[in-house]
């Protein structure tokens, strides 16, 4: 078995520098210091240079924030924990030897404790055309091809016969602030939100949230489509399907697609305990039946007594920080601490803007509409958050 480790140092190698990866790291740096008692020598491995800060994705559409106010370069953040970076694709985990290979690398990188963070990526369910007609605000790089895409996207170039369309496909979170940023930002144009489910916001509980979004987006002139499944993607149509088979067909310009999130192919390869492709981990975030790996953010599946974490920031952060911990505990050989989530999926909570710097809160099953502060306080959290990476 191959391992960084001496009896003075233990190395902790994290894969993915997106919300979990970037908490695990700085917390272990942070605990480290003071409390492990051997030296931790931690490596970040990303296949981007720079940390995006995804939920302000459907702001650069608007041209509300640049990419360089929501990314960061990982190189530098590395440095100032006393961190390796490297920037490479990861390939493949050899568990028993406990080496990561990377796409470039020539020698596999080996570890003493591994954090799997690698989250997820954009689903197109099969749909026919659907990813190649399609633009996605998944990842920052993705967000700025779609902003230049609207910037090109006028009146005497539009391929729908009658106005300019944009339709955005999928009604959950991200594609709700889409539309709300669309309908901001691009007057000139006609903006549809495409849903499969009954209603908008279909994995927030409580219906009044639903109501309400639809309606304030609606005011400001989004067409709204519910129960409309997309079926396939044409170079000049979308085609829906409704309730008993009903066909329609959607002119569009420009195709956002919002709906799913699927296990990159990174997971798809390894073979772990899973649950729909989602690493199961158990309740100290070690994957199940393994001590020395662990699972953080959208990539874990965390399920016990009812209770299953949601796929968002707060969670990421949570997961990676409890992460950290029980990987100092368990060098210490002190008791692991268990992992609570709070915004889960029977309980979610979150902060939806709906352009027009407004946004409704969401939390305790119950939607909070005080005026301008959502916003806000989003803005506030996402400052906030950047301010570890600036000097
Ligand atoms: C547009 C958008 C808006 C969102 N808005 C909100 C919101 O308002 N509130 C909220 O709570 N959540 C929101 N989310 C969800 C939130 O961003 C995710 O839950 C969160 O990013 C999960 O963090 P993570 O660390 O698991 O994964 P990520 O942040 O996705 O990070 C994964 C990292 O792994 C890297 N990676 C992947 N595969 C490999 C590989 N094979 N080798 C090397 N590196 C790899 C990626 O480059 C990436 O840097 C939004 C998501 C999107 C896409």
């Amino acid at each position: 078995m191959s391992s960084n480790s001496n009896n003075s140092s233990v190395s902790v190698v994290v894969l993915g520098c997106g919300f979990g990866g970037v908490e695990v790291a700085t917390e272990l740096r942070k605990r480290s210091k003071s409390k492990s008692g051997k030296r931790i020598d931690i490596t970040m491995i990303d296949r981007r240079t720079r940390f995006d800060y995804q939920a302000a994705n459907p702001e650069i559409l608007s041209g509300k924030v640049t990419p360089a106010d929501i990314s960061a370069d990982l190189y530098s953040f590395a440095n100032r924990i006393d961190a390796e970076f490297i920037n490479d694709e990861v390939v493949d985990i050899d568990f028993s030897e406990k080496e990561v290979k990377t796409r470039t690398g020539t020698i596999p990188v080996p570890y003493d404790y591994l954090v799997i963070a690698v989250g997820g990526e954009q689903a197109f369910f099969g749909i026919p055309g659907a990813e190649e007609r399609s633009h996605c605000i998944n990842t920052l790089e993705g967000a700025v091809k779609t902003k230049e895409a609207l910037d090109e996207l006028e009146p005497g170039n539009s391929n729908s016969n009658s106005a300019m369309t944009i339709a955005v496909i999928g009604a959950g979170l991200t594609g709700v602030e889409v539309a709300g940023e669309l309908v901001e930002s691009r007057s000139d144009a006609r903006v549809c939100l495409v849903e499969r489910m009954p209603r908008i916001l279909p994995a927030f509980p409580a219906p009044d949230i639903a109501s309400f979004v639809t309606r304030r987006l609606m005011d400001r002139g989004v067409e709204i489509l519910t129960g409309l499944a997309v079926e396939e993607v044409k170079d000049n149509e979308i085609v829906l399907s409704g309730q008993h088979g009903h066909r329609h067909r959607l002119p569009y310009d420009i195709l956002i697609w919002t709906a799913g999130l699927k296990p990159g192919r990174l997971l798809e390869r390894l073979k772990l305990p899973k649950v729909r492709g989602w690493i199961r981990v158990d309740p100290y975030l070690r994957v199940d039946g393994m001590s020395d790996v662990f699972a953080v953010g959208d990539n874990a599946y965390f399920e016990y007594d009812g209770i299953r974490s949601g796929q968002n920031v707060e969670e990421a952060e949570r997961e990676g920080k409890i992460a950290a911990v029980n990987i100092i505990r368990t060098v210490k050989g002190d008791k692991l601490k268990r992992y609570k989530p709070k915004n889960t999926i029977q309980n979610p909570r979150a902060i939806i803007s709906l352009g027009g710097n407004t946004a409704v809160i969401y939390a305790c099953g119950r939607a909070f509409t005080i005026f301008g502060f959502g916003y806000k306080l989003k803005k506030f959290i996402e400052h906030r958050y950047m301010r570890r990476f600036r000097a």
